[in-house]
């Protein structure tokens, strides 16, 4: 893990779950990390406990849905440790439910965080990456990225679009800019929260929600990728519990 040593990492929805747990690890190995989200009493607490493990870090308070706070985001890296290394685009929702309860803003929002937020990583942390002509982008996805059932549709939609958005990023951009994409199973995390019906919620917590990985599962696989020489580009982890056989 070499390689990650004195990396600035920048990461978005980090206050909570797998950004939390990527922020923690990463810093473990060496990196410098930038700690973005909206809640900023539990950056301020990460931060500090990172800091404490003799890390090094740094937080901002971030919405993913305004371009301009996330170019503001990346600035802030910059000011801080002088350059960007990796942007992981991890913020995210999942508030499921079926179609037919027309849960339009919830759509929207899923939309606005899932598929937008990575657009405004990309318009934030590219012309960085270009200007020094490397970098790294993870892309955090899910198994519904490649999947789709009854609740899940407009979430897998969001995930499908990230994972089309990495793979034309990736055949975009110069030989020496990695884009990694990294879809979890079911992780331990808030991320259940964002389901507004509270039958679906209990299904889902029930059903689907069993033998969570820990986070620290998928940060591993997120050092994995970061701490490759930088010609060989991970494109593609999927991390499942070995028990999550269904989706
Ligand atoms: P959490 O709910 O614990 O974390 C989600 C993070 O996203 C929080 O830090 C939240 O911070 C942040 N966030 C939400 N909206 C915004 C916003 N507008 N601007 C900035 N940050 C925002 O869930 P996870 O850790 O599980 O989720 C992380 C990623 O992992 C998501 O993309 C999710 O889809 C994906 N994933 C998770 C799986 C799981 O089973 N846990 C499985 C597959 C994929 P705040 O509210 O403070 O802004």
């Amino acid at each position: 893990m070499e390689s990650i040593k004195g990396k600035v990492v920048a990461i978005t929805g980090a206050s909570s779950g797998i950004g939390e747990a990527i922020a923690r690890h990463l810093s473990a190995l060496g990196a410098k990390v930038v700690l973005g989200a909206r809640r900023l009493d539990n950056l301020k607490t990460i931060v500090e406990s990172i800091v404490s493990d003799g890390g090094t870090a740094s937080f901002r308070k971030l919405d993913v849905t305004d371009a301009d706070d996330v170019i503001a985001f990346v600035n802030y890296a910059r000011e801080q440790y002088g350059t960007l290394d990796v942007f992981v685009n991890n913020a995210g929702l999942m508030p499921l439910s079926m179609i037919n309860s027309y849960k339009v803003e919830e759509w929207h929002k899923m939309i606005d965080v899932n598929i937008k937020g990575v657009l405004h990583g990309i318009v934030a942390a590219l012309p960085v990456f270009e200007g020094k002509d490397s970098g790294q982008f993870v892309n955090i996805t899910s198994v519904a990225d490649r999947w789709v059932g009854p609740t899940s549709t407009i979430y897998s939609a969001t995930k499908f679009a990230v994972r089309a958005i990495s793979e034309g990023l990736r055949q975009e951009v110069s030989a020496n800019i990695r884009v990694t994409l990294v879809a979890p199973g079911a992780t331990e995390s808030e991320l259940a929260e964002s389901i507004s019906d509270p039958e679906l919620k209990k299904l889902a917590i029930e059903k689907f929600r069993t033998d969570l990985l820990p986070a620290s599962a998928i940060a591993r696989a997120v050092a994995f990728a970061v701490s490759q020489p930088s010609d060989v580009d991970v494109n593609e982890i999927v991390v499942r519990p070995t028990a999550q056989k269904a989706l």
